[in-house]
């Protein structure tokens, strides 16, 4: 066989896989490869056609992107076919097409363009006639798409009528139908609590909602919409892309906030860093930018070629998919004794970075995804979210399942032998020795050395496993007893880090209240929550005397935190603890004070909704003007702030006379005493 017809026998073979993944992808909903390894498979079919042209048929996925409308859809002719876009990977790819663009056109000078991102969602194409909404249509294969009036109907985001005047008379809007990351978590939260089917990503749940035949189906998804350019505008002759966005803007056509013009090839890459900084700040995920020569004229004159626009182009970013394969599951035991099951994997590129762990997070994860060692997996790894595993790539599975292993729970934790329990009606398995598990000690020790708790620098986790290990830090108030003569013995220790060592620890006793209570790593106390015990209470001694119903006056505490919170410094290894690392010299700046506390004595109650502020930030305020806040009316309440749909303590406060006001009301007051609280602190 020559290199031909092994090249003949490759694009058949091609061509039916990519077959295969394009019905998973657009017709079930149900893909088995992330997009960037489809891509591979496409590029490389795009790539033999093009070394052999004589082969290329017209039934080849090149030659028809997209996929079959479902048959219960109705098709749609685009009038003006739905073009797909070129793409490039490097900022250096991205600087040859300018170039070609320029020689083209035979242009001096610095292009003008519009960037905005692309979004990972469904682009969709509106057909307005006289600024009336008469239908929403998938893109299909660019020629033909299905029509989805009914369901576009449903997103909020898509005007049924445009505002303003001066549109064409018939009109069609193209953009992306996506579902905000929020709104992802938040459905599949939902429907993993009603044990029904989660949604892969919101890529795949914007396109499953759109396809559903019955609307209403479609109405309960979080769906919204950005609008990038006009087909079909009759009569309408805008001279650049940028005035289109302008005057959608004006028409109630929602727009990229982060659309942008650009002048030359800098500002473009100014532009592709700057967005992907923020990528996971969005709210939405993107896959690129989509970059276009703006002016109308140009286009025009750079034209199209096999349905690609030359003037257009996406610059891609990292994937943040991939399908790798389960090698097995670790138990891991964290600080408060919390198993959790991670995946092993064979070590895959994703979200610009090489990942081997993933998180299972627990058995229910575990059971919901039906895992098994040795199945082939979806990860997804988004900026410094831990990397998870979303689904199991079932076709992939060989044809006896059962014998593959399954994922049990140890019954024995790993570190410490002791019996794993798990509550009735909790989700986490725990290990209950304590401190006297070893894993648990070494995940407190590191907590409390952590960036964000006393910052100890240099005392990294092998550092602190070498320790435990060693039987020389049992306990934190251990890591003060440490002599430098300790610290040289240690491995890979020289003399210059040792020193260096001692000189963090010494400097790590000069803390903060707040850093100090979250290092004790009390169970649900993060970091910001710590801050709001230190600010409330001022000092240790009062927040270890604090009662249950004085911690749950804290803002963001409530009765689950509060009953940790006090379970801790009941239990005497704990206080011993941290009456040593006191006594070991670890300090703190004495409270600020504020001098007027004009509300103290008084007992208030949040009820209902606040517009402004939330009820927590609102609590917040009124504690720190001396107030006690309750969660309960009664004859001694001062006040009663009652929202929108406030309903038991409103009637109840009403029945015992009690003054109630308004949210507008609390603002005046709040903004009234915290004016003429005049900022005066001082030291006590
Ligand atoms: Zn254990």
């Amino acid at each position: 066989m020559d290199e031909r017809e092994r090249s003949a026998a490759e694009i058949a073979a091609l061509r039916e896989r990519i077959r295969y993944h394009l019905h998973r992808y657009h017709v079930l909903d149900d893909p088995e490869l992330a997009d960037s390894e489809y891509d591979a498979l496409f590029d490389r079919l795009v790539a033999l056609e093009e070394r052999y042209p004589e082969f290329v048929v017209a039934d080849s996925p090149t030659q028809r992107v997209g996929a079959e409308p479902l048959p219960a859809f109705d098709s749609v002719a685009h009038e003006l076919p739905m073009l797909s876009l070129d793409k490039c990977l490097s900022e250096d790819e991205f600087a040859e097409w300018e170039a070609r663009c320029r020689s083209r056109v035979d242009y001096e000078g610095d292009f003008e363009f519009t960037c905005e991102p692309k979004i990972d969602g469904v682009a969709v194409s509106l057909m307005y006639e006289d600024g009336v909404l008469v239908r929403g249509a998938t893109r299909g294969d660019g020629q033909t798409g299905e029509d989805i009036t009914a369901n576009v109907r449903t997103v909020s985001a898509v005007p049924l009528r445009l505002l303003g005047t001066g549109y064409p008379a018939r009109l069609e809007v193209r953009g992306e139908i996506y579902m905000p990351t929020a709104g992802f978590r938040a459905f599949n939260e939902a429907a993993a609590a009603a044990g029904e089917r989660t949604l892969v990503n919101p890529r795949n749940a914007a396109a499953g909602s759109l396809r559903q035949l019955d609307p209403k189906l479609t109405a309960g998804r979080p769906l919204s919409l950005f609008c990038y350019s006009a087909g079909l505008r009759e009569g309408w002759q805008p001279a650049t892309h940028w005035s289109v966005l302008e005057a959608f803007r004006e028409w109630g056509l929602r727009i990229n906030p982060r659309a942008a013009r650009t002048t030359g090839l800098a500002q473009c890459f100014d532009y592709f860093r700057g967005l992907l900084a923020d990528r996971d700040e969005l709210g939405y995920e993107i896959d690129g930018v989509v970059v276009k020569v703006d002016d109308f004229a140009l286009q025009d004159a750079l034209g199209s070629v096999t349905r690609k626009p030359r003037w257009a182009i996406a610059f891609k970013y990292p994937s943040e998919e991939a399908t790798t394969i389960l090698r097995g599951v670790d138990f891991q035991v964290g600080r408060t004794g919390a198993i959790t099951p991670v995946a092993k994997l064979e070590p895959v590129f994703v979200g610009g970075v090489t990942i081997s762990n993933a998180t299972l997070h627990n058995m229910d994860e575990v059971a919901r995804l039906d895992l098994r060692v040795g199945d082939t997996v979806l990860v997804h790894r988004a900026g410094d979210v831990i990397p998870q595993v979303m689904k199991v790539i079932e076709s992939r599975r060989p044809a006896d399942v059962n014998e593959m292993p399954r994922i049990a729970m140890p019954e024995h934790c790993p570190a410490c032998g002791a019996a794993i329990e798990r509550p009735e009606g909790e989700v986490v398995a725990r290990c209950p020795a304590g401190l006297t598990c070893p894993a648990q000690r070494r995940e407190r020790l590191r907590h409390f050395a952590s960036r964000l708790a006393m910052d100890i620098e240099g005392m990294g986790e092998k550092l602190v496993d070498q320790l435990v290990t060693r039987e020389l830090v049992k306990d934190p108030s251990d890591f003060y007893r440490l002599t430098r003569e300790q610290v040289e013995s240690l491995e890979r220790m020289g003399a210059k880090s040792a020193d260096n060592l001692v000189s963090a620890v010494e400097a790590s006793r000069d803390t903060t209240l707040a850093r100090f209570i979250y290092a004790l790593g009390i169970r649900e106390v993060g970091e910001t929550t710590a801050e709001s015990l230190a600010s409330h209470f001022g000092q240790l001694d009062k927040l270890r005397d604090a009662t249950l119903e004085e911690l749950a006056e804290v803002a963001d505490v409530g009765p689950v935190v509060a009953a940790r919170v006090r379970e801790f410094f009941a239990d005497e290894h704990n206080g011993g603890v941290v009456d040593d690392l006191v006594e070991r010299g670890v300090h703190w700046p004495a409270p600020e004070r504020r001098v007027s506390t004009p509300l103290a004595g008084e007992t208030w109650v949040i009820t209902g909704t606040l517009a402004a502020m939330t009820r927590n930030e609102a609590k917040a305020r009124l504690v720190a003007l001396g107030a006690k806040v309750a969660g309960s009316v009664s004859a001694r309440t001062t006040c009663v702030v009652a929202g929108p749909g406030a309903g038991g303590k409103l009637e109840q406060a009403q029945q015992l006379k009690v003054p109630v006001v308004d949210e507008k009301q609390l603002l005046g007051k709040l903004k009234r005493y915290e004016a003429n609280d005049g900022g005066g602190h001082e030291e006590s």
